[in-house]
């Protein structure tokens, strides 16, 4: 960056940088470092709220140096991920940063997955990566407690340590990197830069702005005032680690689905694993899976009597951590199936167990987000009602408008539920019980089913858990909110 006019310099003076970042991750990091590479004297200022680098996405990471074999040769993916590890790798040999180019097999295990990894290979030599193939005795001499019809070897694939070369980008960029400094405002002037307020009310100038937040980085967009037309919205995933890691020499993966979805469930089927999935539920798992299992892939609209297996009214149930209510539910009223959804992988073993122990045929669990398979997989009016027990209560003021229960999500609720059909949500948490109670009380769809409104006593149907057993007993209050969707003579019925 170069400053040739008096104006120019006048102007620049009145800013603290003349680049200002937002967040402290590898992005926001490596951003610094890039600027002050390509134009040495830019004054950079890095704006992190934790105490240190790499706190969230960076340092929570796998730690593998992707080589870019998946991409659209030509792709700029193609081109970031190949030219990106590449000098990924020589950035920690020139600062000494643990990493290993250990090479990944992916791994074929049926015949049906063979084409896809053929077209692999050749996704691979287009992007200009050495991509071998390897038959079933060569992925045994590669990996002896592999096995698989195939595999490719996809040599530049390596790993290192992310925080470490955090660390190192903050140092060698020379940035001003302030640590525990949250950015709560920001002011955008056009021709004027950016000035942002931190949590303690200090006032950082910049020419430009630099949203590098990571997973908030929609909440800083609309901070600018920009509506950057999508949210982020948080899963939870599972990891496990290897009980003895001398099992895999490098890495290995399953050939990917189009639909992502197997991805990680067939990855567990050959790892053994310990740790928050338990035997038994890794075992129901990928027993059940096949049979009970729904991976929410957006893709195609379900047939609901076809997913029962017979004509039986629905209910979905978003949220169902270990499943123990929502079996008892479904073993008290058979006649009613119970489309689960969460995205706890125990859980979701949990359930599948308990369901087959008690001889349950009227549960399906679905891994994935609810909003996509109300939206995209569930035809109109098609459910007979919807619960919703201790959802996430984003106690954080910032965040509630994460919350599940928002007129929005009522509004597509509303399109998938049969007239009459029964909304129930509980909930420990008070200030969202009221939001509940006050969003759904406002929506037109919606009414309350006690005459004098308000929240209802936990009906006999709603069996108290352990966990809510253990609520109470601190004192807990849990609320029920008991409404019914509504047919408006305005309204025609929703197309079923
Ligand atoms: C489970 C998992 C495994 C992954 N595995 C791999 C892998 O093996 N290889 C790979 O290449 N990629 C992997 N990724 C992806 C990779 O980790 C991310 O793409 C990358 O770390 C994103 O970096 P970031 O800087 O954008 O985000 P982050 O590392 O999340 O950094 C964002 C930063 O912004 C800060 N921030 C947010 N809001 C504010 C605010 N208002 N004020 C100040 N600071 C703020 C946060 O505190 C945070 O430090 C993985 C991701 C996940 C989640």
């Amino acid at each position: 960056m170069h400053y040739r006019s008096r104006e120019v310099v006048q102007v620049r003076s009145a800013y603290d940088c003349d680049v200002l970042v937002i967040g402290g991750g590898i992005v926001g990091l490596s951003t610094a470092y890039a600027v002050t590479r390509a134009a040495p004297g830019t004054r950079v200022t890095v704006l992190e709220k934790e105490q240190g680098p790499a706190r969230h996405q960076t340092g929570r990471n796998s730690g593998v140096i992707h080589s870019g074999v998946y991409y659209r040769p030509g792709s700029l993916k193609a081109r970031y991920a190949v030219r990106g590890a590449a000098e990924m790798i020589k950035f920690c040999a020139e600062y000494d940063i643990p990493h290993a180019v250990t090479g990944k097999l992916i791994v074929a295990t049926e015949k049906a997955e063979l084409p896809r990894l053929h077209a692999l290979v050749q996704r691979g030599r287009e992007n200009g990566i050495p991509v071998r193939e390897l038959g079933p005795a060569q992925i045994a001499e590669a990996e002896p407690e592999v096995r698989g019809l195939a595999a490719i070897h996809v040599g530049t694939t390596g790993v290192c340590d992310y925080v470490a070369v955090a660390r190192q980008l903050a140092e060698a960029s020379g940035a001003d990197i302030r640590y525990g400094a949250d950015v709560v405002r920001i002011d955008r002037r056009p021709d004027l830069g950016a000035a942002v307020r931190t949590a303690d009310g200090t006032i950082v100038r910049g020419r430009v702005l630099v949203n590098c937040a990571g997973l908030h980085c929609d909440e800083t967009a609309r901070l600018t005032g920009d509506d950057p037309g999508m949210r982020i919205v948080p899963f939870r995933g599972e990891y496990f680690t290897l009980a003895r890691p001398e099992l895999v020499r490098g890495l290995v993966y399953p050939v990917p689905d189009p639909a992502g979805s197997h991805f990680e469930r067939r990855i567990r089927s050959f790892q053994p694993r310990r740790s928050r999935v338990t035997t038994g539920q890794g075992e129901a798992l990928q027993r059940l899976w096949p049979k009970w299992g729904l991976d929410i892939d957006g893709q195609r609209t379900l047939d609901l009597a076809e997913l029962f297996g017979a004509d039986l009214p629905v209910v979905l149930e978003i949220g169902f951590g270990m499943g123990e209510a929502t079996a008892q539910m479904a073993a008290e009223d058979q006649e009613t199936g119970i489309l689960a959804v969460d995205v706890h992988t125990p859980g979701q073993g949990n359930l599948l167990g308990l369901a087959e122990r008690s001889g349950l045929n009227n549960i399906r669990v679905a891994n994935g987000d609810a909003i996509i398979l109300l939206r995209e997989m569930l035809p109109p009016a098609s459910l007979n009602g919807l619960r919703v027990y201790f959802p996430d209560p984003w106690p954080k003021k910032r965040h509630h408008k994460r919350r599940l229960i928002q007129p929005e999500f009522l509004d597509l609720a509303a399109t998938r539920l049969k007239p009459g059909a029964l909304v129930h949500c509980a909930t420990d948490w008070e200030p969202y019980a009221e939001q509940m109670l006050e969003v759904l009380s406002a929506h037109r769809d919606f009414e309350n089913t006690l005459p004098d409104g308000g929240f209802a006593p936990r009906p006999e149907f709603r069996p108290l858990t352990r966990f809510e057993g253990q609520g109470l007993d601190k004192g807990h209050v849990v609320n029920d909110l008991l409404f019914r969707r509504v047919q408006h003579r305005d309204q025609h019925a929703p197309d079923a």
